[in-house]
């Protein structure tokens, strides 16, 4: 995987490459799909909802710009695999999913994987965290039609979001900077590659 999914594909952070190698992906998708876990493509968990695919993972990990220093917001936990990513080479990972059968076996892997920086909550990801805490990096693991102001709200200077964002059915990968020394009060704003996620659902999401 590490080699024929991720190096052949541009993916150079050796952070993110040791972290994709350590986590063992097997752990995270369902018994009868272990055998799969490491194809090059997403995978069902249950509830209609999926574990994205490796290169995905990687390359919106790489996109964060993280180091060890990083307060980290995941919105969509899903297998919490990518949560788990993210608490190898990030400080604190705080990820928020709206299922909560999803999020109980995610926190069963945390717990038997002994990952200690990793804080869950079950709600309505669209609204951010809240209780006033600000990240350094904001991920969105879900379809958005935008990203909300309020999430923006919650996103530290400077600091970086990167989410899938489109229509419902077809998305672009898209990397947000706010740094008011570099780029005053307006938000750089990338558009990397267009990709096919599962629809944020909430207030400010899709309509379930
Ligand atoms: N990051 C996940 C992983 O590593 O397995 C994959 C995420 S999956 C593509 C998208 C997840 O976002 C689903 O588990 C879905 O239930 C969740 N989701 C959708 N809308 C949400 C919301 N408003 N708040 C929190 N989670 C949400």
């Amino acid at each position: 995987m590490i080699h024929s999914q991720l190096i052949s594909r541009g993916i150079t952070d050796k952070f993110v490459l040791d972290a994709m190698d350590k986590v063992p992906r097997h752990l995270f998708v369902p018994l009868d799909l272990q055998e799969e876990a490491y194809d090059d493509r997403a995978l069902p968990i249950g509830e209609n909802q999926t574990i994205s695919q490796p290169y995905m993972v990687a390359l919106m990990t790489e996109l964060l710009s993280l180091n060890n220093n990083c307060t980290v917001l995941e919105i969509g936990t899903g297998s919490g695999y990518q949560a788990a990513i993210l608490a190898h080479i990030a400080f604190k990972v705080y990820t928020i999913e709206r299922i909560p059968t999803l999020l109980q076996e995610a926190e069963k892997r945390f717990i038997d994987l002994r990952y200690n920086n990793i804080f869950t909550k079950l709600g309505d990801g669209s609204k951010g965290w809240g209780e006033g805490l600000l990240f350094d990096r904001i991920i969105i693991t879900a379809a958005t039609p935008s990203v909300p102001q309020v999430i923006i709200n919650q996103l530290a200077d400077p600091g970086i979001i990167v989410a899938p964002v489109g229509e419902r059915y077809s998305q672009s990968l898209v990397i947000i900077t706010k740094d008011t020394k570099k780029y005053g009060n307006t938000l750089n704003t990338q558009y990397q590659t267009p990709c096919i996620f599962v629809p944020l659902i909430g207030k400010y999401g899709w309509s379930d």
